[in-house]
């Protein structure tokens, strides 16, 4: 594998007297797609907002890029608007334009002239096909369409990851699809991306990894072929019959 771009080693995290994480150990490569699944509660949030570092953890390394999230000197707030992070609720800034939406943080916080932001910023809304929508506000687009404006948010950063946690969850189903080819459409460029999803047609075809967790573990981590055509885990073989 070439140079990890998240890597956890041994990471535990509580809330309270729950153990949420339990000795979670994970590498992602550069250009790697990893699907996370699992059932409901058993931590697929937690994983994903820890590795954007907005969750402590007890103990275990988490590195970023190369950088010690936790360790001493690294400015957080740096690091965690250096990684993109798509929401099942969109969370687009309902006031703003779809392009100002897009800008935001480019100019505000990686400070970038506005010239410069807004050429990317229409050269990836024509990526996500909304480059008629700039002059939008959120309020006027349809789910599907507000998503991958948050999908090109993200992308505006420049990240090393994105992070999507559910991306499609909170969609009607026939808008669905259009997320999903977006998704396919960043895999196919190499981005490295980390996704909870439950749509396993998108985990089969463009995964290079499934990770599956159950109660604050990785169960498994393996290969799409292994994981649905070999699952042998009893907790697996539930879950699919579940999401199917
Ligand atoms: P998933 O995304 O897989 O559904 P989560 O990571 O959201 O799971 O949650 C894992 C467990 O941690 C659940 O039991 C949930 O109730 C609990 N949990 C999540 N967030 C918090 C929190 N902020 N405080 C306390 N418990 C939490
Ligand atoms: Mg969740």
């Amino acid at each position: 594998m070439t140079a990890a771009i998240v890597s956890l080693d041994h990471v535990n995290k509580w809330y309270g007297p729950h153990h949420v994480l339990q000795d979670v150990s994970l590498e992602i490569g550069k250009g790697e797609v990893v699907v996370i699944c699992g059932p409901s509660g058993s931590g697929k949030s937690t994983l994903i907002r820890t590795i954007n570092a907005l969750e402590p953890i007890r103990d275990g390394k988490l590195l970023l890029n190369g950088v010690d999230v936790h360790g001493k000197g690294t400015d957080l707030n740096k690091l965690r608007q250096s990684v993109g992070f798509v929401f099942q609720q969109f969370n687009l800034f309902p006031h703003m334009s779809v392009l100002d939406n897009v800008t935001f943080a480019p100019i505000r916080i990686q400070k970038r002239p506005r010239a410069e932001a807004e050429a990317l910023a229409r050269e990836l809304l024509a990526k996500v096909g909304l480059a008629e929508k700039a002059d939008s506000f959120p309020g006027f687009l349809s789910g599907g369409q507000q998503q991958r404006v948050a999908i090109a948010r993200a992308l505006a950063l420049q990240p090393p990851v994105i992070l999507f946690d559910e991306p499609t969850s909170a969609l009607d189903p026939e808008m669905v699809g259009e997320v999903l080819q977006v998704m396919k459409s960043l895999a196919r460029d190499g981005m490295t991306m980390v996704c909870v999803t439950h749509e396993m047609g998108f985990a089969r075809e463009v995964g290079d990894r499934i990770v599956f967790m159950d109660q604050g573990r990785i169960v498994v981590d393996t290969t799409p072929e292994l994981f649905f055509d070999a699952p042998d885990h009893p907790r697996i073989k539930r879950f699919l019959s579940d999401v199917k």
